[in-house]
């Protein structure tokens, strides 16, 4: 064992020589913690796969859960402001530690955002029912901050993925908050909606929905966009589907109505049961997969534009090109005009939030 300090002899991220000896003849390295030793295989595409939930409620809980029975993640740490409940939600998770692939699950302090491969923030209060997503930003911007805050005096390395909502205009306080490279803060956007978009086309057309590709854009919320001209199923745009699927009699009403579905799932969820959680945690599985298996997978992810499908300085989903440093690039695919309006009407309205959130800051 000796001291070890530099890049991952892999992929090249920065290691923390505070906490990491290594073997560098043997096959494994230890990251030692005061209380435990972290085994990791130096053939992984990344030396750490060790993700960090900031907020450890029905999100944060339903995503470690849906996290752990995938095995994608080496470690997995709660934080919570209110400790108990971070450690109540491990100790029911660890219990089902026989039945999952070998992980490390445990509670943690700030002090692990420091060699967090990813960190994903469920913080902060969620909708009540009759709510929007924008009603949430004062009480969140807030908690959104004071967490961005704390990752950055640790000098983290991680690509931080917000889960918190609004998600759009949050995102874009982090990035401005921590002066941070686009690629490294993104939100998880409209991967769930797009995910809603799916199912009830696939379950329209007969089809597994995994066979559906087809995006939301534009706000995680009500001004959201789906993207027709983008849909394909079985590699068949729906003008070329429709005609040989004879599942309706009238596209164009069903069409509407799985439109609205779409946008109207999670009021209708949070009405019955008060919030939803297991789809956004199988959705941020699905992300944080994507950046520790440096998958470059498209995903609709909430990532800040800078002139791309016309839109500036606004933090919406398009899809983007996902691997283990976070967005790698944006797609911009060929939207029709009708699409392209209400992506820049959706922007609008993010920003406009942004900017009714910073005038009441100053009153
Ligand atoms: P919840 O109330 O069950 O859990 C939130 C947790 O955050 C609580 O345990 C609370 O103690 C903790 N918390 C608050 N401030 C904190 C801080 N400063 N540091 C650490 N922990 C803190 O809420 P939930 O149902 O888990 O929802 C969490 C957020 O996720 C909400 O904003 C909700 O709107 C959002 N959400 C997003 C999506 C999406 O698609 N992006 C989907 C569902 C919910």
């Amino acid at each position: 064992m000796q001291n070890h300090q530099g890049h991952c002899p892999t992929c090249g991220i920065v290691l923390k020589p505070k906490t990491l000896t290594a073997d560098t003849k043997g096959k494994t390295m230890s990251i030692i913690r005061p209380q435990q030793e972290h085994k990791i295989d130096v053939n992984e595409s990344c030396t750490s796969r060790k993700v960090v939930i900031v907020g450890a409620g029905d999100v944060g809980a339903s995503f470690a859960y849906a996290l752990l029975q995938s095995g994608t993640a080496e470690s997995i740490v709660l934080i919570d402001s209110r400790r108990e409940q971070a450690e109540g939600q491990v100790l029911d998770l660890a219990h089902g530690l026989p039945f999952v692939p070998t992980t490390i699950i445990r509670t943690g302090s700030l002090d692990d955002y420091t060699d967090a491969a990813v960190i994903v923030i469920t913080a902060g209060a969620k909708q009540k029912p009759g709510e929007s997503r924008l009603d949430l930003l004062k009480k969140n911007a807030h908690i959104l901050g004071q967490i961005m805050d704390e990752i950055n005096a640790r000098e983290s390395q991680a690509v931080v993925v917000v889960a918190t909502n609004p998600v759009d205009v949050l995102t874009y306080t982090a990035l401005k908050r921590t002066g941070w490279p686009r690629d490294r803060i993104f939100g998880s956007g409209t991967v769930l909606d797009s995910a809603r978009f799916r199912h009830l086309l696939g379950a329209h057309c007969g089809v597994d929905g995994k066979n559906v590709h087809a995006y939301i854009l534009g706000e995680h919320g009500d001004s959201e966009v789906p993207a027709w001209s983008m849909t394909h199923v079985a590699g068949m745009s729906m003008d070329d589907y429709c005609p040989a699927c004879h599942k309706c009699n009238d596209w164009s009403q069903v069409r509407n109505s799985i439109v609205s579905e779409v946008r109207n799932s999670a009021y209708h969820i949070i009405d019955a049961k008060g919030s939803t959680c297991y789809a956004i945690g199988l959705a941020l599985v699905r992300i944080v997969g994507a950046v520790l298996r440096n998958e470059h997978s498209v995903l609709t992810v909430s990532t800040l534009l800078k002139g791309e499908y016309g839109l500036e300085d606004v933090c919406m989903s398009v899809p983007c090109i996902v691997y283990q440093s976070g967005v790698e690039r944006i797609i911009e695919g060929k939207l029709v005009d009708e699409e392209l309006q209400a992506l820049h009407a959706s922007a609008s309205v993010i920003k406009k939030a942004l900017i009714e959130f910073t005038v009441s800051l100053s009153e």
